[in-house]
């Protein structure tokens, strides 16, 4: 049974067994050989990053992947002890941390690089670190195209340890196969070269979700997978490659329900008005809980196990739904803003659709004021 949080009935539930599942898939995709680095940046994709990390722990994930290290340093005061790579972006300021709590820096430049070198330098301490190389992404990382000028840097280094070395895709979601192909081969030959030049980093890692699942020879000897983790696929035809279950749903209960006239208009700006005799349900939920204005008079949510729709704009902390066509409705009655309700469904990717946007954000955007209710069911 879920536990439902006292007060606002305003919850995700998040269903670890699911995550576990999902984790198993992975790890049965990629072979035993090839470790996994789950990667839980901004709050493991809105599920509760302790509580996810920590299950994927005890599953036998090897390290994790955060964006900051405020996010990295929350996990290493609780109880992960695998190694924990940020990854978007590492800043000389932050060299303390990175050494005082063990974590992984990514070092996307020359210059970074030096400040790094120096900076642990004067601490006497080493410090190991992951390496970004852009194969085709143009965002972080050192070009491959440039492999010669920077791998001689590298052989200078005596305070960092160059512990791993990896690259992104930039379209592996889609069709694109040949720009993803040319990217694996960039990156296979920058690590050619690095070997040639005396560097060879345990980790070598390339495949997020969408690669771990249609590029087998991205796997090399790590896979970082998101998305996939969360049971969402990157996109709908990956749903052949593997069998993910959903780890998240969004509830609510009814606050309020109220017949009305024909003619009466729903909310801000009266976007909808009634065309005939209604009942109109209040949810205590809105735009500040990350369930977007943009869904306003566009949304549909499952009551009674049918969808009923958003009538009116999304306000701050509230929304309007017709449930005129629901029978038996009641006030306090369950409703599902994403997740299941019998044999219907309201998906990531469908919510997405209704935001012209994708499931990560969807996910990522759940405010911090829901809270996270995690079932090990
Ligand atoms: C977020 C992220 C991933 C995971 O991507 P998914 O598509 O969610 O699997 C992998 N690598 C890096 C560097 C990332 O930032």
């Amino acid at each position: 049974m879920l536990t439902v949080p006292p007060g606002r009935p305003t919850f995700c539930s998040i269903d670890l067994e699911a995550l576990r599942w999902n984790f198993r898939q992975i790890k049965q995709k990629v072979g035993p050989q090839v470790r996994v680095l789950s990667m839980v940046k901004a709050n493991a994709y809105g599920h509760g990053a302790l509580a996810v990390a920590q299950t994927l722990a005890n599953e036998g994930s090897d390290a994790f992947g955060v964006a900051t290290v405020e996010e990295a340093v929350e996990l290493r005061q609780a109880t992960i002890r695998q190694p924990i790579i940020v990854v978007a972006g590492a800043y000389v300021e932050q060299c303390r941390q990175f050494l005082e709590y063990g974590l992984t820096p990514v070092i996307h430049d020359l210059k970074t690089l030096k400040s790094f070198e120096a900076a642990v330098k004067r601490q006497s301490a080493t410090l190991a670190i992951h390496l970004e190389i852009d194969t085709g992404m143009g965002r972080t990382g050192f070009l491959a195209a440039e492999v010669n000028h920077w791998t001689a840097e590298l052989r200078k280094l005596k305070a960092l340890r160059i512990e791993g070395v990896f690259s992104h895709f930039s379209d592996a979601e889609t069709a694109n196969e040949a720009y993803s192909e040319n990217q694996l081969r960039n990156f296979e030959s920058v690590i050619a070269s690095l070997r040639n030049a005396g560097v060879t980093p345990s980790h070598v890692h390339m495949a997020k979700s969408a690669a771990l699942l249609t590029i087998p020879g991205s796997h090399f000897s790590m896979v970082r997978p998101g998305l996939a983790l969360y049971g969402v696929y990157p996109s709908p035809q990956l749903a052949k490659e593997i069998s993910l279950k959903p780890v998240l749903s969004w509830n609510t209960r009814i606050l309020q329900l109220k017949r009305v006239p024909s003619g009466t208009s729903l909310g801000y700006g009266r976007t909808f008005v009634t065309k005939r005799k209604s009942l109109i349900a209040t949810l205590p939920v809105g735009y500040a809980d990350g369930y977007q204005r943009i869904f306003s008079d566009r949304a549909a949510v499952l009551v009674r196990g049918r969808r009923a729709p958003v009538a009116g704009r999304i306000s701050m902390d509230l929304t309007t739904i017709d449930v005129t066509d629901i029978d038996e409705v009641q006030q306090g009655d369950e409703v599902t803003l994403l997740g299941r309700q019998g044999d219907v469904t309201i998906s990531a990717d469908e919510m997405a659709s209704w935001a012209n946007t994708i499931s990560y954000e969807i996910l990522t955007s759940i405010g911090a004021r829901v809270p996270r209710i995690h079932n090990h069911s």
